[in-house]
C-alpha cells in the first residue's frame, strides 16, 4: 500500500527494510516514523484532508469552469501549489502592507504559474511552446528562476487546462512545481555536453522524476523537497543548498559517481548540505533518493513549519545516525564509502560565453537582466537556436541560459544574434552576477521591488564602474525569505522597511556582506545597522566596490 495523508504509516519500503517504529506519547516534532500521525498544524491538516495531486480534476471539472471564487481556500491557498500555482500579488499594494491585510485583501485573482524543467534542458520545441503559453496566456511573462525553472504570471484559472494541455504536448508539466513535495529538480545545464564533466547525471536525473513525480508516496512530505544531480566539476547547481544532492567524484576503485549529500537549505535559520560520505554509482542514484526522501518523510519534523525541513532533522541526528537510517531502514544495504569532491575554486560557477563540447561543437550561455524573459523572447531565442544548427537551450540556477550544441562555423553568428537581443554572451560582471527573486511586482510575501531594481542596478553599475571585472554575486530579494539566496552572495539584499534621512518608512535592504559557496562556503553576515534605502543602493554598492578596488592587495578577490 502506498503512503497517503490519509494513511501515513503505510508508507512503502522494501521488503528488506527492518521498521523500528516506537509510538511515543508526546506531541514531539510531529514525525510520522514515531507516531505522531495527528496533523499539528492547519498545512498538515488540510495535506491529510486531500493530497495536493487530487486537486487537478477539480481545477479541471470545476474551478476553470466556474471561476477563481468557487475556490475552495484549502486548495486556493494550499493543493494548488501541488500544480505549480500561487495567487499573485493584487497590483498596487504597497510592500509596508504586506502583513497586515488578510490572504483574500493580498491577492488577485490571478495566478503564477511555475513550470518545471528537470535539469533546465529544454528541446526548442519546448521553449516555443513556454513562449506560446506567456503571449496567449500570461501577458508575456516568462521569468527564469534561480530554480532552472520558468514563471508565468496573469494566469486566469479559466485558462489553466489549456496551459497543460499545450506544455504537456510538449513533455513540459507544472505537477509538484511547488509544495510540500519533490519540487523541480536540478541538473547541470551543459550535462552530456561539457568537455570536463565527470559524469552526466541526465539519466539518473530523469529516471528520479519519472518514478517519483506525482507519486502520492511523495506527494506529502513535512516541507518543500529540492534535488540536485550534476556531474559537472564546476557543481553548477548549487548542491550546498539543496535537500539531497548527487555531485560527481570519481571513486578511486568503481571510477565515476556521486557524492551523496543532504540538508542544505536557505530562508530562516540557513544551513549547508552535509556529506554523509557514500559514493553512489550512476544506477543506484534513484533507490538512494528514495530511500533519503522516505526518511525525511516519515522523520521529517511535521509539528511547525519552520522547523519541518530536512536540515532540522540532520542537525539534531548528525550525517551518520541518518546515514545509518537510510540504510538500515530504508535501503536494506550498506552504501559504499567514497571520497569528497573537489571543491571548484572558481567563484563563476556558471556557463556564460562561448565552450567547447565534448563533440567538438559548442554551447553559447547568455544573460538577460535578472531573468526576466518574455514570451516573443523566448521563441525568438529558440528561432534563432534553431537557425544555427542547435536543438536544444538550457536554463541555469543563476537565472541564465545556454544554447546547446553550435557548429562551429555558426558561433559567431549566433553570439551576434543574443546580443541584438540583449542577451549578453560576454555581460559585464554586474549583469552576469545579479539575481533577483519576484518581488512585490507579484508576490504577496514582497516588501520592496527586486526586478527592476535589479536591471536599473546593473545599468548604474556599468555606468559608473566600467573597469570593475571581478567576479561578484549581487543577489536580491523582495522579503526575508531566501527565493535568490541572498545568504550566499557576496552582496545579498533582503528587501525591508528602513527609515530614510527624513524619518520616514520606505522600501530598503539589509545588507549581508561576504557569502560564498564552493571552496570556502559561508553566510554572508549581516552587518548591524548596514540598511540602504532602494533610492541609495547604486551609491552604495559603488562605494563598496570603489574601495574594494582601492585597497586590495595583490591577488585579492572580492569577499566583502
Ligand atoms: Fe517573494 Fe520573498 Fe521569495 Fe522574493 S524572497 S519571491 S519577495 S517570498
Amino acid at each position: 500500500m502506498a503512503a497517503t495523508p490519509q494513511n501515513p504509516a503505510a508508507a512503502q519500503k522494501p521488503a528488506t527494510a527492518t521498521p523500528r517504529r516506537k509510538v511515543s506519547r508526546h506531541r514531539g516534532e510531529g514525525q510520522w516514523a514515531v507516531g505522531h500521525l495527528t496533523p499539528l498544524n492547519g498545512a498538515e491538516q488540510f495535506k491529510k484532508d486531500d493530497d495536493g495531486l487530487n486537486v487537478r480534476t477539480r481545477i479541471e471539472t470545476v474551478y476553470s469552469k466556474r471561476g477563481f471564487d468557487s475556490i475552495d481556500p484549502n486548495d486556493l491557498r494550499g493543493r494548488f501549489r501541488w500544480w505549480g500555482l500561487y495567487t499573485q500579488r493584487r497590483q498596487g499594494i504597497d510592500g509596508g502592507r504586506t502583513g497586515m491585510l488578510e490572504p483574500e485583501e493580498l491577492e488577485d485573482k490571478y495566478f503564477m504559474m511555475r513550470v518545471r524543467i528537470t535539469g533546465g534542458r529544454l528541446t526548442t520545441e519546448q521553449l516555443r511552446a513556454i513562449g506560446e503559453v506567456s503571449e496567449s496566456y500570461a501577458r508575456g511573462t516568462a521569468d527564469i528562476t534561480d530554480r532552472q525553472n520558468i514563471q508565468f504570471h496573469w494566469v486566469r484559472i479559466e485558462d489553466v487546462p489549456a496551459i497543460w494541455e499545450r506544455l504537456e504536448s510538449v513533455g513540459l508539466s507544472t505537477t509538484e512545481a511547488c509544495g510540500d513535495c519533490p519540487r523541480g529538480m536540478l541538473g547541470s545545464p551543459v550535462a552530456g555536453v561539457a568537455e570536463d564533466e565527470i559524469i552526466d547525471g541526465t539519466a539518473a536525473l530523469d529516471e528520479i522524476a519519472r518514478r517519483y513525480i506525482g507519486d502520492p508516496r511523495f506527494s506529502n512530505l513535512p516541507r518543500k523537497y529540492k534535488t540536485a544531480v550534476s556531474g559537472s566539476p564546476l557543481l553548477d547547481v548549487a548542491h550546498e543548498i539543496n535537500d539531497i544532492s548527487f555531485v560527481g567524484v570519481v571513486h578511486p576503485e568503481h571510477g565515476p559517481g556521486f557524492d551523496l549529500w543532504v540538508g542544505g537549505g536557505l530562508s530562516t535559520n540557513p544551513k549547508f548540505g552535509v556529506r554523509l560520505g557514500a559514493w553512489v554509482p550512476e544506477a543506484d542514484v534513484p533507490d538512494v533518493w528514495e530511500a533519503v526522501t522516505s526518511v525525511f518523510r516519515d522523520y521529517g519534523y511535521r509539528r511547525l513549519r519552520n522547523r519541518a525541513r530536512l536540515k532540522f532533522l540532520i542537525a539534531d541526528w548528525g550525517a551518520e545516525k541518518f546515514r545509518q537510517v537510510v540504510e538500515d531502514e530504508y535501503l536494506g544495504r550498506k552504501l559504499i564509502d567514497g571520497p569528497a569532491v573537489e571543491m571548484p575554486a572558481q567563484r563563476w560557477r556558471d556557463h556564460i560565453g562561448v565552450h567547447r563540447q565534448k563533440d567538438g561543437r559548442f554551447y553559447v550561455g547568455f544573460a538577460p537582466r535578472v531573468g526576466r524573459m518574455d514570451g516573443s523572447l523566448l521563441t525568438k531565442v529558440a528561432a534563432l537556436a534553431e537557425d544555427h544548427g542547435s536543438g536544444r537551450v538550457s536554463t541555469t540556477v543563476e537565472q541564465k541560459m545556454i544554447v546547446l550544441d553550435v557548429p562551429r562555423d555558426r558561433v559567431d553568428s549566433l553570439v551576434d544574434g543574443l546580443e541584438a537581443l540583449d542577451l549578453r554572451v560576454s555581460p559585464s560582471p554586474f549583469r552576469r552576477g545579479t539575481m533577483a527573486c519576484t518581488g512585490i511586482e507579484f508576490c504577496k510575501l514582497a516588501i520592496v521591488e527586486t526586478k527592476e531594481r535589479g536591471s536599473d542596478l546593473i545599468d548604474e553599475l556599468e555606468r559608473r564602474l566600467p573597469g570593475f571585472d571581478e567576479p561578484l554575486t549581487i543577489n536580491i530579494n523582495g522579503c526575508p525569505n531566501a527565493c535568490a539566496r541572498i545568504q550566499t552572495a557576496d552582496i545579498g539584499l533582503k528587501g525591508q522597511l528602513v527609515t530614510d534621512d527624513e524619518g520616514k518608512q520606505v522600501g530598503g535592504y539589509q545588507v549581508h556582506l561576504g557569502g560564498a559557496l564552493g571552496l570556502e562556503p559561508s553566510f554572508g553576515r549581516k552587518v548591524r545597522g548596514l540598511k540602504v534605502t532602494s533610492d541609495e543602493l547604486p551609491d552604495y554598492i559603488e562605494r563598496v566596490l570603489q574601495r574594494f578596488q582601492e585597497e586590495r592587495e595583490d591577488g585579492e578577490r572580492f569577499a566583502a
